[in-house]
């Protein structure tokens, strides 16, 4: 393990564009904490922390120089991945034919700077959806086969985080290339880094920095234990997918669905949710026509339209497949609960309905 100061920080996101990658990182904008390209450790959020809770964000700045004392906000790493809005094809009338073009944009090599450890979970998870053998999708293996990651472990709590009882954080386990932890003790200001990968550890070396002191690693390793034991919310998935599968007609559906506003909000910034809709425009000519791809939510009314009828109509029906599909029947296509209990649907939910709360509240009064 290896220390860092923010000036070797910098060093590292520098080398990173060097090697040619776009960096994103975590920046504040519009009141909120958003991915965006940055272009070194001075775009990064410093002293910025946020306050969360259902149906309620707020960033506040503060005179810490702490760089990563926030949690996840409204967006997600999904947006890179898997973008809202994407061209699959467009065709042009040449004669009596057309010319079909097919999306051959050029793929940005995107290093990720600041990735919570569930979100990394939430990566891991999307790569069962989207690169599921013969149904790999083509643009999201693009970039996901030349992404550098740079988690960062939490060692603040969200107040509406459950990513200690989904076992997906706060200390990131796999799926980087380096994790660093930020650590403010005294006045004293440096970050832990372990490599995950072979390319990590080759940047890591190339930086030229000392090992971390045994004090340092220790005191690293308590921030993150502090940040799991703060852990806002709870989820109890303990037999969690029979439980939803025999309490069908619980009530709290019914009370749920009175409060909700079938909005979508839950499903858009939650980083697991991968469901999309194909549109095809056509210009007023009819020569040229292209074929979109864009986020679509099972809290739509149109999503469960098919031949012959909708399936589910109700907000009632809607909620509760969106639920059970995250704790229960996703299980059963992909190994893994869709959850990963990063707060996110708590936090952005505009009536402030929380799955934690919804879970709880079937458990206490189970049907069968
Ligand atoms: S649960 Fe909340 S965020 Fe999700 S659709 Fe209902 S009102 Fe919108
Ligand atoms: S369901 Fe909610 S808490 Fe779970 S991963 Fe999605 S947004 Fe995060």
């Amino acid at each position: 393990m290896k220390t860092l100061d923010k000036k070797s920080l910098d060093k590292l996101i520098q080398s990173l564009k060097n090697e040619g990658y776009v960096t994103i990182g975590p920046l504040q904008k519009n009141g909120a904490i958003v991915f965006e390209e940055i272009n070194g450790v001075k775009d990064l959020p410093a002293g910025y922390t946020d306050e969360q809770a259902a149906g309620k964000y707020r960033l506040n700045k503060t005179d810490s120089n702490l760089l990563f004392s926030y949690n996840v906000g409204p967006q997600s790493w999904k947006k890179f991945l898997f973008p809202t809005r994407l061209k699959l094809w467009s065709a042009q009338k040449n004669g009596k034919g057309f010319d079909i073009k097919h999306n051959g944009e050029a793929h940005k090599k995107f290093a990720f700077i600041g990735v919570r450890s569930c979100e990394l979970s939430a990566i891991l998870i999307q790569d069962k959806v989207f690169m599921n053998g013969s149904y790999t999708d083509s643009h999201y293996k693009a970039i996901r086969d030349n992404i550098f990651i740079v988690a960062v472990n939490c060692t603040k709590a969200g107040a509406t985080c459950f990513c200690a009882s989904m076992n997906t954080g706060p200390k990131a386990l796999n799926g980087f290339d380096i994790a660093i932890t930020e650590v403010s003790a005294g006045k004293e200001h440096y970050f832990t880094a372990e490599d995950g990968s072979a390319k990590g550890k080759k940047l890591l070396m190339a930086l030229e920095i000392p090992a971390a002191s045994p004090d340092q690693k220790k005191t690293a390793e308590e921030a993150v234990k502090a940040a799991s034991e703060k852990m806002g919310r709870k989820l109890n998935t303990q037999g969690i997918r029979e439980m939803l599968y025999k309490n069908f007609d619980h009530p709290v559906w019914e009370e749920t669905a009175a409060k909700c506003l079938s909005c979508a909000n839950c499903t858009l910034v939650c980083p697991t949710c991968f469901c999309s809709n194909v549109e095809d425009v056509t210009d007023l000519t009819g020569n040229h026509t292209e074929r979109w791809r864009e986020w679509d939510s099972c809290f739509n009314l149109e999503y469960s339209k098919v031949a012959g009828g909708n399936f589910r109509t109700s907000v009632k029906a809607r909620y509760r497949q969106w639920m059970t599909h995250k704790l229960a029947s996703w299980e059963e296509q992909f190994g893994t609960l869709g959850c990963v209990g990063c707060g996110r649907c708590i936090t952005w939910c505009p009536v402030g309905l929380d799955i934690t709360k919804q879970a709880a509240d079937i458990r206490a009064a189970q049907r069968v």
